[in-house]
């Protein structure tokens, strides 16, 4: 059916029958549009015509300006709600051609005015037409913006679930692995063959892993809460915990070569030997896990004086798939994989790097990522060998 088909229901609200007569005499000659008119000469009454309309709200009210008991702001206010959305459009028949009339009434929420004294068939078609029209672009909008805050709300739900998730399973998980460790050392103890000693070896070390998870998962949940990490400061030296982390490394990763090239032979700096760790891990981890084909990591460590500070300077290079420019910005931040991490089956959780890159900045470093697609990645960690002490209120990303 064209829009000129379509019966419009309108409720012409009007203290003189004469003026209403008028009104309907300039629509039915107006337009080629059917109207089912209802008339109503006090405010009240149209309210009442407009909430109890058989078949829902009407096309369009057309409201005098001066009722025997309301002026049309307070109609308009009335049929807003205490939404301020209104039921239907409204076009206000002023009795001044007043521009303020005009003003006023639409910022009570009608979407037209029309001064009586110059309302033609034309004019006053036009009006109704436009205020039906400008009524559903609006309405349009407003389930838009519903529907594009009620997304918005499901994806902060979602994400404030995850960090009660973290900060619950890592707190979970601490008690089985603590009577597991207990229970290991209480066997190191009993005579067991070579065999034995092997097995549980492993099992030590497959405890520790997963304690390390457990602690990097409490850090997650702290850090995502924006709460900065108490760090623990102790001489930590980086050759030597970059050479046992090589070690431990390189047993599971026979198709690369992991090389170190290291200028000074200790590089001692004040850092929590934990977290510092955790950054090397993780950095390595994926340095061997993001080359899937094998080929040289190359760790480089180095020494910096500027001024009255010494830096540490770790760089850990690849010959991967490297990552894509977008991406390097983004890698950094909690939960964040890259592209070329979602189109394999490489495993990942997206909380590493972001985590490398806190723990550096608590300790007043920075790291940064070079990084050619098919080629391979560089990832560069500066730390000073004494941080300064804690500052900035930590940013949660
Ligand atoms: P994940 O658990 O996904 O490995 P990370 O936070 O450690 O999480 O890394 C974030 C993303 O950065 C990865 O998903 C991957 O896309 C990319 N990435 C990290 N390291 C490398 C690397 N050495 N080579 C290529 N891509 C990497």
């Amino acid at each position: 059916m064209r829009p000129s088909e379509q019966r419009w229901r309108i409720v012409v609200i009007d203290d003189s029958p004469d003026d209403r007569a008028e009104i309907r005499r300039l629509l039915l000659r107006g337009s080629a549009r059917q109207y089912d008119l209802v008339e109503a000469s006090t405010g009240a009454a149209g309210i009442r015509a407009i909430r109890e309309a058989a078949g829902g709200p009407p096309d369009c009210v057309i409201l005098d300006y001066h009722l025997p008991d309301a002026d049309a702001p307070e109609v308009l206010a009335e049929l807003a709600g205490p939404d301020g959305n209104g039921v239907c459009p409204v076009v206000v028949a002023t009795g001044s051609n007043g521009e303020a009339t005009g003003r006023a009434v639409l910022s009570a929420g009608a979407q037209d005015f029309i001064g009586k004294s110059w309302m033609t068939a034309e004019s006053l078609t036009r009006a109704v037409e436009n205020a039906v029209t400008r009524w559903a672009m609006v309405q349009a909008l407003r389930a838009g913006d519903a529907r594009l805050r009620a997304a918005l709300d499901t994806a902060q739900q979602a994400v404030r679930s995850r960090d009660e998730l973290v900060s619950l399973v890592s707190h979970d998980l601490r008690n089985p692995l603590n009577a597991l460790v207990a229970g290991i050392s209480l066997l190191e103890d009993e005579a067991l063959g070579d065999e034995g000693r092997g097995v549980l070896r492993r099992m030590a070390r497959q405890a520790q892993r997963m304690d390390e998870m457990i602690h990097e998962l409490v850090d997650v949940a702290q850090l995502r809460a924006g709460v900065p990490l108490a760090l623990t400061l102790a001489d930590t030296d980086l050759v030597q915990l970059t050479r046992a982390l090589i070690e431990e490394h390189q047993d599971g990763a026979p198709a690369h070569r992991i090389e170190v090239r290291t200028a000074p032979l200790s590089l001692v700096g004040s850092w929590d030997g934990r977290r510092l760790h955790r950054v090397v891990n993780n950095l390595l981890s994926n340095a061997i896990k993001y080359s899937p084909g094998g080929g040289r990591v190359q760790i480089e460590l180095e020494d910096a004086t500027e001024g009255a500070t010494t830096w540490a300077l770790l760089r850990i290079t690849d010959e991967g798939m490297g990552i894509s420019t977008d991406d390097q910005a983004r890698v950094f931040q909690w939960f964040s994989r890259g592209v070329n991490a979602r189109r394999t089956t490489i495993q990942g959780t997206g909380i590493g790097l972001a985590g490398v890159r806190d723990i550096v900045e608590q300790h007043g470093g920075s790291v940064s990522v070079h990084s050619e697609e098919g080629k391979g990645s560089t990832f560069t960690v500066r730390l000073p060998t004494r941080p300064p002490p804690p500052s900035a209120p930590h940013r949660a990303g």
